[in-house]
């Protein structure tokens, strides 16, 4: 019985809905004759092809079945963001996200479970839609680890973390908006944003809440967790941790080596390697880290929970964690019962 806490959606948004929005970079779906395939799209142009399981729930929880997962928790594709766009726009936007969202999981209250977004530009529109998503049925919220330049140890991200912790709201950090650029540049091809960008982006992200000394001011209830494995974070941390000792520049904020504070953070499992996953869980700790498939695209895991389950070296209450467990302390699914 296994609890992913990683995996996507994207509503059936129309072109209109998306256009009145944003004619260029509001995400829409074209789904194909006979409704098995499509293309996520921005504007006229196809962004990514995709399956029904994005947008249908019958078909999510028909594929939960055959791979033996209990329950999802299901969040945007970080496409939908909207950060880029003025904050009252973005905050009706994510208002009516969420709602597709939980209408999706709705469809199987006991196996699907949805993450809000936020506006996350503007601190106090994404706290009150954090709230009001948690009250409307969301069990946390997912955001970008980037609103622009503004990266998580910016006072205004700062904040929307700070309140997430007293308000006991957990959240998943996802790397989006990678630095390269996807079209252009060094990185315009072989998905090289993905590979490359993207896990750099996420210990971006977790560098910058650390190095930033943001985790010494933020309560440690905040349950925040980053998405595919932490990307570059637990391979580099002893870097960080040998540049802590030697650099001053790098202690300025910091009281306390990098890997003083992987504590705090947990990671999702996305790894694809087993040595990849040792390290993860060396470095982590076996409580923070939770099956995350990243379904269903390609670069996900395709049989949900077949790394964690078949590697050597874990036993089996530590197996048991990764698979569930910790999903259920990270997100308080305790009580929840479990088809
Ligand atoms: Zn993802």
């Amino acid at each position: 019985m296994m609890i992913d806490m990683h995996a996507h959606c994207l509503p059936r948004i129309s072109r209109d809905e998306a256009f009145a929005v944003d004619a260029e970079r509001a995400p829409w779906l074209e789904i194909e004759p006979g409704g098995e395939r499509g293309h996520i799209m921005l504007g006229d142009k196809r962004f990514r092809p995709v399956n029904a399981t994005l947008w249908d729930p019958a078909r999510r929880v028909a594929e939960l079945d055959a791979q033996g997962v209990a329950l999802q928790v299901i969040c945007a594709t970080p496409v939908m963001f909207g950060y880029a766009w003025p904050a009252a726009r973005t905050a009706d936007w994510a208002r009516r996200m969420n709602e597709h969202v939980l209408a999706y999981c709705a469809h199987a209250p006991s196996r699907l479970k949805a993450l809000a977004q936020v506006p996350l530009q503007d601190t106090e529109l994404a706290c009150r839609e954090a709230d009001r998503a948690m009250a409307a049925g969301c069990i946390g919220v997912q955001i970008g680890n980037h609103v622009g330049e503004r990266d998580l140890d910016d006072e205004t991200l700062v904040q929307f973390l700070i309140h997430c912790a007293h308000k006991n709201i957990p959240l998943l950090v996802h790397p989006w908006d990678m630095m390269g650029g996807p079209k252009e540049g060094r990185m315009k091809q072989w998905m090289l944003p993905w590979l490359v960008a993207m896990p750099a982006e996420t210990q971006l992200g977790m560098l910058s809440l650390i190095l930033s000394g943001a985790l010494e001011r933020i309560p440690e209830s905040l349950k925040i967790c980053f998405a595919h494995g932490g990307g570059s974070f637990a391979w580099l941390l002893g870097r960080a941790d040998n540049a802590w000792k030697h650099r001053d520049i790098i202690r300025k904020d910091c009281p306390h080596p990098p890997s003083h504070y992987a504590r705090r953070l947990h990671v999702d499992s996305a790894v694809f390697d087993p040595g990849a996953l040792r390290l993860l869980v060396d470095v982590m700790g076996v409580e923070r880290v939770m099956l995350g498939s990243d379904s269903p695209f390609p670069l996900g895991e395709q049989h949900i929970g077949g790394l964690v389950r078949e590697v050597p070296f874990l036993d089996e209450a530590a197996r048991a964690r990764i698979l569930r467990g910790n999903a259920e302390a990270f997100f308080g699914l305790s009580l929840t019962p479990v088809n």
